[in-house]
């Protein structure tokens, strides 16, 4: 079957089952765009900055367009960072999930977006890799159902790999696509996904395990509520930026400090020293610490460890911070921090 003239926008993060929903599409004839969109919380953007510390010899890409390429789709890249922390992450409708991903609010305000371009380019639907079942939050009937409402998008939004369990949209009963080419795929099982990428010689596609957004993530959700009690809600993308690098430690109310691992997040803590305090032995590689405000006196050598003072006992101290327990580092601050503080919480 062939639809010349019908064209979709289709979410696409690079994952498989946006990969294959896209596929389906051009399988019937109708004219692919995909959109994805940036919203400052995707893993795979933190390892092209930073690097993949698990896997050094992955190369870095972007895996919407290498999907797009492999289908040979064009990708569109939307950065929604600006708006999607104030009015997604830090104020969800729907509430959050296991970690602080509001992924309901979430996929509204991605197919909104998706909406409006619809209209303003002629496009006739939308369409979403999601699968029926596949996620405890989004992906279940019910919520499924209120996403498409709430995105304004009734029967205009097409889920191709589940779309035989779901009710007919429109473009199903307009005859833009067969319904009966279309897939009843439900749950968390990717097994016929991969049976599918085989048939359609989709290789090299990102396994579903690695998780690509990162408010799902306990860690990355320990460090943004300790942030957003400590500050509110006056965090920015730069907030954001730091919670996905480094160690984390609280050491009051106003003071946290960030502890490069290794050389990459030193060299991309480096650019975010403007405006911060910051610790760094001179001659060593040391990791950078910065700090939310300015120490007055940092002492390397506390009488509490049987070390030495030598510049390499002070080396070794800093690479050793322990991730609980009393921190072998002092630092002195002014402004209401007055003595010398001891480790509150470590948060990664
Ligand atoms: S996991 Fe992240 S990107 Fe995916 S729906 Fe949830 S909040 Fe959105």
């Amino acid at each position: 079957m062939s639809q010349e003239g019908i064209r979709a926008l289709g979410l696409m993060s690079g994952g498989l089952d946006s990969t294959l929903a896209a596929h389906l599409m051009q399988l019937q004839g109708v004219e692919v765009l995909g959109l994805h969109f940036s919203t400052g919380f995707c893993v795979a953007d933190r390892h092209r900055l930073i690097g993949n510390s698990n896997n050094k010899d992955k190369p870095y890409r972007n895996d919407a367009l290498h999907a797009g390429a492999q289908l040979q789709v064009p990708v569109e890249i939307i950065d929604i960072k600006e708006d999607y922390l104030p009015e997604v992450v830090l104020n969800p409708k729907h509430g959050y999930g296991s970690g602080m991903n509001p992924c309901i609010d979430c996929r509204i305000f991605m197919l909104r977006r998706a909406k409006q371009i619809m209209l303003e380019r002629g496009y006739h639907f939308v369409f979403t890799g999601e699968v029926l079942g596949q996620r405890p939050m989004s992906q279940r009937r019910p919520p499924m159902q209120a996403i498409e409402l709430e995105a304004g998008l009734q029967g205009l939004l097409l889920r191709p790999l589940s779309a035989k369990v779901l009710p007919p949209t429109l473009p199903e009963q307009r005859g833009w696509v067969d319904r009966s080419q279309l897939y009843d795929i439900v749950g968390r099982s990717r097994q016929v996904q991969m049976r599918l990428a085989d048939e359609f010689g989709l290789v090299d596609y990102p396994q579903p395990a690695g998780g690509c957004c990162f408010l799902p993530d306990k860690n990355f959700a320990r460090k943004l509520r300790d942030l957003l009690v400590h500050r509110g809600n006056s965090v920015d993308p730069d907030d954001m930026m730091l919670l996905k690098v480094g160690r984390h430690f609280r050491l009051g109310d106003e003071v946290k400090i960030i502890v490069g691992r290794h050389q990459s997040e030193n060299d991309f803590l480096e650019r975010f020293r403007h405006g911060r305090g910051s610790v760094w032995v001179e001659k060593f590689s040391s990791p950078l610490t910065l700090t939310s405000l300015s120490p007055l006196k940092v002492n390397l050598s506390p009488t509490n460890l049987a070390v030495g003072n030598s510049a390499a006992a002070k080396k070794s101290l800093l690479f050793r911070w322990p991730s609980n327990g009393p921190m072998p580092v002092e630092m002195e601050f002014m402004s209401s921090v007055t003595s010398t503080l001891p480790v509150l919480a470590a948060l990664s």
